[in-house]
């Protein structure tokens, strides 16, 4: 087997893929080990995945959907205490719910002693979480997700690992993912409140939405790839950087999310 990415031989490659990070909330969507290699698994960690949920906007996000880092930690987000000079202490500090009240823990000992002791610490502030991460990574992240959720799919198909390696119009997203390069433009906007609960097909019962995706072909014969977060939804091109494709099926479609089209509903219901 090879390397879905980097095509190199994977025989003793030992990582299971999460298509989307666990941080994230998945623990169902994976790869079996040998379809991504554990270099190009390292490297999708520590350089795709890790700076994306840093960014205070998931951090933040993370925080209020109780979600834990992989230790089973709480997700820690930056808070400035204003001291009685008008200066900043700059801290982290973890959330973690617990029944209908938040915990905050002050992991700076410093700031701690300091608010402990009733030291003149008179305001706390966090820092505002922008929606819009950098476009470079955000791309390239999505970009990741979408080849691993268009192999899991197919995944049980004969020689379909073989086959899509040598696919020549998939190539410039995959190694998009992988190596970077100039930015694919993807499509943002937000779908629903993140805390709004979604109907689930179990009447009267609702759940909460984290994350879901799925593929929009269009009639131009393009392959989207469509992902909510937390009540964003961000779309990709699977065969190259442009978007337009998308905003004119917008456009068409009254502005609907692909996730919710008459297609989906059917098939959920099978
Ligand atoms: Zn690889």
């Amino acid at each position: 087997m090879n390397c879905i990415f980097c095509e190199n031989e994977t025989s003793t490659d030992r990582s299971i893929e999460h298509i989307i990070p666990e941080s994230l909330g998945n623990k169902d969507h994976t790869l079996p080990r040998g379809v991504v290699c554990d270099k190009c698994n390292n490297y999708f960690a520590r350089k795709v995945e890790s700076p994306i949920l840093d960014l205070e906007y998931f951090k933040l996000t993370r925080n209020e959907e109780g979600l834990f880092n992989k230790r089973g930690r709480p997700v820690t987000i930056t808070a400035l205490f204003k001291d009685e000079t008008g200066g900043y202490l700059s801290t982290d500090i973890g959330i973690s719910p617990d029944g209908d009240t938040l915990n905050i823990h002050i992991l700076n000992e410093m700031v701690f002693d300091r608010i402990r002791s009733g030291d003149g610490i008179n305001e706390v502030m966090f820092l505002k979480a922008p929606m819009e991460p950098p476009v470079g990574l955000l791309g390239r992240f999505l970009a990741k997700i979408a080849v691993e959720s268009f192999v899991l799919r197919l995944l049980d198909a004969p020689n379909f690992l073989q086959d899509f390696i040598r696919e020549e119009s998939l190539k410039p997203i995959r190694k998009y993912a992988r190596y970077g390069g100039e930015d694919w433009v993807y499509h943002q906007r937000i779908l629903y409140p993140r805390n709004y609960p979604q109907p689930d097909l179990i009447p009267n019962e609702y759940y909460q939405c984290l994350h879901e995706f799925d593929f929009l072909y269009t009639t131009d014969s393009e392959l989207y790839f469509v992902l909510a977060i937390f009540g964003v939804e961000y779309v990709i091109n699977m065969g190259n950087p442009s978007i337009d494709g998308y905003q004119r099926w917008l456009e068409k479609n009254d502005y609907i999310s692909p996730l919710y089209t008459e297609k989906n509903i059917q098939a959920m219901k099978v």
